[in-house]
């Protein structure tokens, strides 16, 4: 059963890492975003196929 870690989504909202992105792309935060995710919760462990070229498992 997927489990959310509110706890983490609360402090890392997808927002945020869009707001902050200075020096970086959007997409770069976003991918940045899901690899954290990846790491921290496991409510999804699917990644868009948009950016799964971008991630380097
Ligand atoms: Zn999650």
């Amino acid at each position: 059963m997927a489990k959310i870690n509110a706890q983490w989504h609360k402090e890392n909202r997808m927002s945020d890492y869009l707001k902050k992105a200075e020096g970086t792309t959007q997409l770069q935060q976003r991918v940045k975003w899901h690899k954290e995710h990846l790491k921290n919760c496991s409510c999804r462990t699917d990644i868009p196929a948009s950016l799964k070229k971008y991630f380097d498992f």
